[in-house]
Parts: C-alpha cells; structure tokens; sequence
C-alpha cells in the first residue's frame, strides 16, 4: 500500500493544471489526545490521497494541525471523512480568503512531538483551560475597550506586513520568545485589564491563553479561528474590519490581503511594499520583502553575494556548497544585516 508521495512537485503542478479543477485551501487544528498518532497518521494518509488531498498536516500525541487543499467538487466527501472521527465531528475549517490552486503539492502528514513547536512545559499547566473564544463582532467591541491590551501572538516577519490597529507586536522569532516578553510587558496588569490575542487560525492562542491563565492573567479572551475566520465573517456579515495590511500564511501563497493598507517596506530600497519572497540563491533562501524593481535589480536575491552565486550554473552552486552545511539564514526569517531597511 501506497503511504508516502511518489509524484514529485512538478509533476503534482501538472496534474492540477490538467484536471482544471478549482482548488480549496483549508486548515483546521484539535487538541485531542491521540493514543497512537502513528496509526492515526496513516489512516489519514490512506483516506485523504483516495480524495486528493494535498498539503501539510501534524499528528502527535496532543492532537491534529492540518494545512491542507481539497479538490472543490469533493469537499462533501472530505467533510463526511472528518465527521467519521468521532473528535474531529463538525469541526471548523478556516477557508482561505484567497484561493490558489497550487497553495500545496504534495500530501504530507507527519507525526511530530506537538502541533505546534511552542517549546513548553505541558505537565505545568491545563492546557484545557483556555481563554474566553470571541467572534469578529465581539472581538472588535473588545478592541475598542479601553481596558484592553491586544497582543498579537505571532512572529516579526508575520505582523510586519499586517495587524490589527493598536495591538502589540512583539518582535520575536518565536512563539516561546513572545509569551515571556509579554508575560514581562504586562506583570502589572494580570488582574485589571483584558488581555485579547488573536493568531493566523487560533491555534497558537489556544496554548498562549491557557499559560496566561496559569500564570494568573484573569481575563483572557482570543480570537476565535484566528485572522483568517475573522475576515471570513467580515466579509459575510459586513462588520468593520479593523485589521491592517496582509496575513501571512504558511503556503505557496506566503499571504493573503485583507485591507489595501501596505504597511511595511521594501527591506532593500525602503519602499512601500508588502510582498514576502524567498532569496533566489538556494544556498540561502532568506525570507524577506522585496519590492518589483529591487526584484529585478537584485535578481529575486538578498544581496550581491547571493546575486553572483545565483548566476553560476547549477553544477558550479552545487561545488560551492560541498561540504557546507545549509546557510542558517533558512532559519532566520527576515533577518540579516543585508537588509538595510528591515525595522
Ligand atoms: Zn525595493
Ligand atoms: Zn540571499
């Protein structure tokens, strides 16, 4: 029995352009605890391929953190899967605002130690007793609050290029990073104000709010489903959307605009820009934002470094690398002292 790719992203890229079918890209997570996530894991394998499922899913003992893209035509019978799991049963699937049909390649389902790399201690704490969930509407009344801190969970380089108005945007690289800086920022404040976070899809506010809670925070509210479910009821019900600029997503499609605000810049010129793109040189592949005519200028590239190494053949890259391992720059997401307008 097939469990594992055999097609390769070109050849997926083909399929799709043949079959002319649209695409769904989607995403759901549960915290559940799995007995087995092995099993579990290729069970799903075996059930989504039959439907074409593509994309990237985590299976681990604390449960299920799926980003995945559905043929449109069969999102009936994906669903009636989903519903055959007994934890998984009318779950919330955020549907991306944007679609694209090449989001995801390949199928991936992977089992890992956690859903998310939050690098906690998960014995110390009830990671059940989670923060108060809020829709579009009453998130943004909250918002309005003045008794409110609005803390945005995510890293740097994803709240660079979009927020909602007034929250703090802790410049971290990670998760674990932010929740101390935040626990630090707001030691005086546990009792008397509310704190509210939102994520791309609420899952890491799911974690972060049950910590806060354990760490004494006393109102604790998120956003239910994250930026993405948020602009989906904005749209449906016409409420204001008070989120600035692009989410950034974890696919081909690097983002979604929400509002025409850009508001960030151009790492290499300082332009007003908000397009996400990965160095063109293989060896370094830095994320970063580059607008249209540094683009052209830099050669997709971060640097002259990268642009000379990128215009040697692929034999000639390739005796450069040896015995190098891969550039950590993979690593740092949107930081290098390149990048002369990076903030
Ligand atoms: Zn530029
Ligand atoms: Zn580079």
């Amino acid at each position: 029995m097939q469990l594992y790719n055999k097609l390769s992203a070109e050849e997926r890229a083909q399929l799709i352009d043949e079959a002319g079918k649209d695409r769904l890209t989607i995403s759901f997570y549960q915290y559940h605890h799995i007995g087995n996530p092995q099993v579990f894991r290729d069970h799903l394998f075996i059930e989504w391929d039959k439907i074409d499922v593509l994309g990237r899913t985590y299976v681990a003992k604390e449960g299920i953190n799926a980003q995945i893209s559905i043929p449109a035509d069969r999102f009936n019978e994906f669903k009636a899967h989903l519903d055959s799991i007994v934890f998984l049963k009318d779950i919330r699937l955020n549907v991306a605002i944007e679609q694209d049909n090449k989001s995801f390649l390949k199928l991936k389902v992977k089992v890992r130690d956690k859903i998310v790399a939050d690098g906690l201690n998960d014995d110390l704490f009830d990671v059940t007793n989670k923060g108060v969930h809020l829709d579009a509407e009453a998130f943004n009344k909250m918002l309005e609050d003045p008794n409110t801190i609005c803390v945005d969970m995510r890293n740097h380089y994803e709240s660079e290029i979009g927020h909602f108005d007034g929250a703090i945007t802790p410049d971290v690289d990670t998760f674990r990073d932010s929740l101390d800086i935040i626990e630090a920022d707001l030691k005086d404040h546990k009792e008397d104000k509310n704190l509210l976070m939102y994520c791309t899809g609420g899952i890491r506010c799911e974690k972060a709010s049950a910590y806060y809670k354990y760490k004494g925070f006393q109102n604790v509210f998120q956003l239910e489903g994250g930026i993405i479910e948020y602009t989906r009821q904005v749209n449906e019900k016409g409420i204001e959307n008070k989120f600035k600029g692009k989410n950034f997503v974890f696919d081909h499609r690097k983002s979604e605009r929400i509002s025409d605000d850009v508001i960030s810049n151009c790492h290499q010129c300082g332009e007003a820009c908000d397009t996400h793109v990965n160095c063109a040189n293989e060896a370094c592949h830095l994320l970063f934002i580059q607008c249209d005519s540094c683009k052209e200028k830099m050669d997709e590239c971060c640097s002259d470094a990268c642009k000379e190494i990128n215009a040697l053949s692929y034999e000639e890259q390739k005796e450069l690398r040896k015995g190098k391992s891969n550039s950590n720059k993979i690593f740092k997401k949107g930081r290098s002292e390149v990048l002369k307008f990076k903030k």
